[in-house]
C-alpha cells in the first residue's frame, strides 16, 4: 500500500516536516522516565527510519544530556519553542524515535503495544489484543510485525 506523506511540526511552526514512509512500529511507553519527561501518563514512540523524515521548514537543534544512570539521551528540538520532535537513539543511529503527537493528524496513532506496563498508571486498562510488556522487551520484532499487519 502506498504511504501518503503525513506532515507535522512543532507548536510554534518554525519547524515543519513530513513523514514520507510507513513507520517501523508505534507503541506506548509507560516507563517513569517518559512520564517525567513528558509530564503525561505515558509517551507514544513511533520508530521510523531516519530517511522517512523530510524537513520542510526550519532546522531542529540537536540536544543531549546524560541521565542520572549514565545513559545518554539525544533528541532534536525546535530552537524557538523547544518542542522535542524526535529522539535519536544512541544504539540505532539510522532510526528516529518520532514523537508522533507532533504530526498534524494524530487520529491514526493507535499503538500496537505497551511497554513498561509495571509502571503504568493504575487506572489504565490495556485494550484487548495489544501486546503488553512489563518492562523493556528483549525483542522488538513482535511490535514491528504487529504494526505491519495491523488491521486498517
Ligand atoms: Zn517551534
Ligand atoms: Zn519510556
Amino acid at each position: 500500500m502506498e504511504f501518503e506523506a503525513r506532515p507535522g511540526g512543532c507548536v510554534c511552526g518554525a519547524v515543519r516536516y513530513e513523514l514520507v514512509a510507513d513507520p517501523v512500529t508505534l507503541y506506548a511507553c509507560h516507563c517513569t522516565d517518559c512520564q517525567t519527561e513528558t509530564g503525561a501518563s505515558f509517551a507514544l514512540s513511533m520508530i521510523v527510519n531516519r530517511e522517512s523524515l523530510a524537513l520542510l521548514r526550519g532546522s531542529p537543534e540537536p540536544r543531549g544530556c546524560r541521565l542520572e544512570d549514565g545513559r545518554e539521551k539525544r533528541s532534536e528540538c525546535c530552537p524557538r519553542c523547544n518542542t522535542s520532535l524526535w529522539g535519536v537513539p544512541a544504539r540505532y543511529p539510522e532510526l528516529r524515535n518520532l514523537h508522533p503527537g507532533t504530526l498534524d493528524d494524530t487520529a491514526w496513532l493507535e499503538p500496537v503495544g505497551h511497554i513498561w506496563t509495571r509502571s503504568a498508571q493504575p487506572w489504565l486498562r490495556l485494550p484487548p489484543g495489544v501486546l503488553g510488556y512489563e518492562g523493556q522487551p528483549d525483542d522488538m520484532l513482535p511490535l514491528v510485525r504487529a504494526w505491519k499487519f495491523r488491521p486498517r
